[in-house]
């Protein structure tokens, strides 16, 4: 496909590129500039990388408010998860991790994605995650007493195929009994499953509501704190720790704060949201990273919604447009590690790319209604041949 008076947005650059030719063969994009007169005359269009939520649950169904409730054959639940991918794809986003299940089934989504055979995502997925007994998801069967049977855990997830670690430090909403201030494992532990991972090339992804699971996630060196929500015995976003921040300055850690549409309800609710905006402009400015992600699946937040939520996204965390789009682009990547792979327009890189109408970098709105999205080079909603 070669598409011509095309505006690029690159997922790094502060603009658009001064070329407006975009070359994809076979998965790839091949050339920047230079279209040749044939190409599909792109004119008012817009392409920029396609999205990343870099924490979705893709065998969870956000209508069902109970983990009792959810479908766990895997038989029954492949269907179910393969419409919530082909939505997700449509909607612009070409890349998600999954951040855990029960049943891995989410990995042979992944690898019929990536087989070309069902639309969706390109997927990282976590597989089962580690938590203690009776901890946050112990339902999904990845409970551990200590860190050798942590340990198992892990290597019962790199046996079947994950591509990175989720850890459960603190407990969740989602699980009765558990609370999300409490840490549920030590640093040691953390750090000898961040060890394991290491060693087979994964990261670790960390669940952290509470600042006592936060701190010694940070200090035991995993990739990406999961919502970072700073919760202790005063309540939620009321324990924001200095050091723990200038920790993960210091150390490269990610954070992925889960902003999605739900948190609309924060909105002119004067303590809790300038909490929250307090909180996420204060990590900014010590210089840590934000990464866009939703935990779509949870109870209200559905698979697709990640370009309407980052919206929010923008709001809460103080992000002009342009910031906004490269935590959900090229930042992402680079957190998930596959920057050489996906996350920005580059020649060499997979044709993973969402075109609007618009301009993006002004209004974030646009997005909602992509004219087209490409996933490993192929047009996924096959519209933009046809129209121009
Ligand atoms: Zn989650």
């Amino acid at each position: 496909m070669e598409l011509r008076n095309i505006r690029i947005w690159d997922g790094r650059a502060e603009g658009y590129l001064e070329a407006d030719g975009l070359t994809i063969e076979g998965t790839r994009i091949t050339r920047i500039g230079d279209p040749a007169p044939d190409a599909i005359d792109s004119s008012g269009l817009t392409v920029l990388p396609g999205l990343m939520d870099a924490h979705v649950h893709l065998c969870l169904d956000p209508d069902v408010r109970s983990p009792d409730d959810q479908i766990t054959d895997v038989d029954a639940l492949l269907p179910a998860m393969r419409s919530r991918a082909e939505a997700m794809v449509r909607a612009g986003i070409t890349t998600a991790r999954d951040l855990g299940g029960g049943t891995w089934a989410e990995l042979r989504l992944r690898d019929e994605i990536a087989e070309g055979g069902t639309p969706g995502p390109r997927l990282l997925c976590a597989g089962q995650p580690i938590t203690s007994v009776g901890g946050h998801c112990h339902f999904w069967g990845g409970e551990a007493a200590d860190a050798n049977a942590a340990l198992e855990v892990l290597k019962r997830q790199t046996d079947r195929g994950t591509d990175l670690i989720k850890v459960m430090a603190t407990g969740g909403t989602l699980t009765p009994n558990t609370t999300p201030a409490d840490a549920q494992f030590d640093t040691g532990t953390i750090a000898a499953i961040v060890e394991a991972s290491a060693a087979s090339g994964r990261h670790v992804a960390a669940h952290c509501h509470g600042t006592a699971g936060i701190i010694n996630a940070v200090e035991a060196g995993v990739r990406t704190v999961e919502h970072c929500s700073w919760v202790g015995p005063d309540g939620w976003g009321k324990h924001y720790d200095e050091a723990a921040v200038a920790s993960m300055a210091a150390k490269g850690t990610w954070v992925s704060p889960t902003i999605n549409l739900g948190w609309a309800r924060f909105r002119g609710n004067k303590p809790l949201e300038s909490l929250r905006q307090d909180n996420l402009a204060k990590l900014r400015a010590a210089g840590v990273g934000l990464i866009a992600s939703t935990d779509a699946g949870i109870p209200g937040v559905r698979h697709h919604d990640l370009a309407a939520a980052l919206r929010e996204f923008a709001h809460f965390a103080g992000l002009q447009p342009g910031e906004t789009l490269r935590a959900a682009t090229s930042d992402c990547a680079r957190a998930l590690g596959i920057d050489t792979v996906t996350g920005a327009i580059d020649v060499g890189l997979e044709a993973d790319l969402m075109v609007v109408e618009g301009d993006p970098l002004d209004d974030l709105a646009v997005l909602a209604t992509p004219v087209e999205v490409i996933a490993r080079g192929r047009a996924m909603l096959g519209t933009l041949a046809n129209a121009r």
